[in-house]
């Protein structure tokens, strides 16, 4: 079983070295940049065990519960939970854009200017390419390039016809090579759902998946007596990149409004909706529980990416607020691919923000297909690095604004990114922490 509260002071520490390297961005850039490789070794230990840890831990969720019918109750509450939550933070920011109306405060000029800037498609790929990991095509294929999307061709049907594409896989290793974990995850789901008929069969296999789980959770407290080093680089490198260029707080006030949006929904989804949930559904104390999910929570803000922070999340969730591993091994692998609040919020205000500044006047329905597309956006994004900046597209094109207008809002992408991951999170934990008083009761197996 696991011990509580493992390692009290982690948080702290990852908070020092936080706070010490936007310290050394602002005074040393050119120093502390240097560090970029130290956060690029951090972040791959991270990513190396995402699959087999997704894999594990899923079949081994599933296997806990003894039989996949079981499953029914749970799986509905957990995909409730997601849609409601990500809904909710939608709503919050079209409030919010609308009463700011951050698209107005751009002034003429700099609009004309931003506008007439839009680089090619190319450019545009080429950014995104290097910021999320993807590949040039499979970005232009995100686009729609392959299938000449020049305004509004990509219908809703369309869009769901995708989304429901990414559940399945013709190739396991593929995926696994590709880290697309909604594949594996449906896949683990279904293999350990099989194993629990076949009993005295598979004991072998049954033990070997528990065991294994246990033994990449045991991995994961090592990888974490590294963490606080990992952050500080990870932070310095990119904030000092940020400084060393120069131009970032320049790039920011020019779009303070829309950055300020961003911030604010982002701030009430996570103080004030998701408390609220979490508080009627378990009568936990939500700051409390945000405390204890401190190390997972400063991590996604320091790698922009839930897949990445997930070995975390899950060892907090476990360790620090003593949620069931059970709920934790089957909620948490799906929350961190499809739960997204922060980034379906942050596509909302985006898309609106975007239409301000063009000029264009959305009607109340078209702030209705945003309101879908966005949700449907931050489901289809992947864990990674800015990859809602990518999925934006849907949202654009579905109310008819060019996609090249993405660039009025690429420069500040890298650090808003870091905020709604960190929300995106902490909406999986509390998804987990929900979800937990549904589980089917079992005796416990550690
Ligand atoms: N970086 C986000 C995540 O990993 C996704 C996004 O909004 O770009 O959760």
């Amino acid at each position: 079983m696991s011990q509580p509260h493992q390692q009290p002071h982690l948080t702290r520490w990852i908070i020092v070295a936080i706070l010490l390297a936007i310290a050394a961005a602002m005074v040393a850039p050119t120093f502390a940049m240097q560090f970029e490789i130290g956060g690029e070794i951090f972040l791959r230990v991270l990513k190396m065990i995402v699959v087999p840890l997704v894999v594990a831990s899923v079949m081994t969720g599933i296997l806990g519960m003894g039989d996949v019918r079981k499953l029914g109750r749970p799986g509905l509450y957990t995909v409730l939970y997601y849609l409601a939550t990500t809904f909710m933070a939608v709503i919050v920011g079209l409030v919010i854009v609308n009463v700011i109306r951050p698209g107005l405060s751009v002034a003429e000029e700099q609009k004309a200017r931003l506008i007439e800037e839009k680089p090619a498609r190319q450019q545009l790929y080429e950014h995104l390419a290097t910021q999320t990991d993807l590949s040039d095509e499979a970005i232009a294929k995100a686009f729609g390039d392959d299938e000449y999307i020049d305004g509004k061709n990509r219908s809703m049907t369309r869009i769901l016809r995708n989304l429901v594409l990414m559940l399945f896989t013709d190739n396991l290793f593929l995926s696994a090579v590709e880290t697309q974990l909604l594949p594996l995850i449906m896949f683990s789901i279904a293999f350990a759902g099989m194993l629990t008929t076949m009993g005295e069969r598979a004991s072998l296999l049954t033990s070997f998946i528990t065991q294994l789980n246990d033994a990449l959770m045991a991995f994961i407290l090592l990888i974490m007596r590294v963490a606080p080093l990992g952050i500080f680089c990870l932070v310095a490198g990119r904030f000092g990149m940020a400084n060393a260029q120069g131009e970032f707080l320049a790039e920011l006030s020019k779009t303070a409004w829309y950055s300020a949006s961003v911030f604010i929904g982002l701030a009430f989804h996570a103080f004030v909706t998701l408390p609220a949930v979490l508080y009627f559904f378990t009568k936990r104390n939500p700051y409390r529980f945000m405390v204890q999910m401190g190390q997972a929570l400063l991590t996604a803000f320091s790698t922009s990416s839930s897949s990445a922070t997930l070995p975390l999340t899950m060892e907090a969730a476990v360790d620090e607020a003593g949620i069931s591993k059970q709920s934790v091994d089957f909620v948490l692998p799906l929350g961190a691919t499809i739960n997204m609040d922060g980034t379906a919020l942050y596509e909302a205000v985006a898309a609106i923000f975007i239409a301000q500044v063009v000029g264009a006047d959305l009607s109340f329905a078209q702030q209705v297909t945003v309101a879908i597309t966005a949700t449907l956006a931050a489901i289809g994004a992947a864990g990674i690095p800015e990859a809602g900046l990518v999925t934006m597209v849907i949202v654009l094109t579905a109310v008819g604004l060019p996609v090249e207008y993405i660039t009025i809002i690429l420069s500040v992408d890298w650090l808003l990114d870091r905020f709604r991951t960190t929300v995106n999170v902490f909406g999986d934990a509390c998804g987990a922490a929900i979800v937990e008083k549904s589980m089917p009761v079992v005796e416990s197996t550690g």
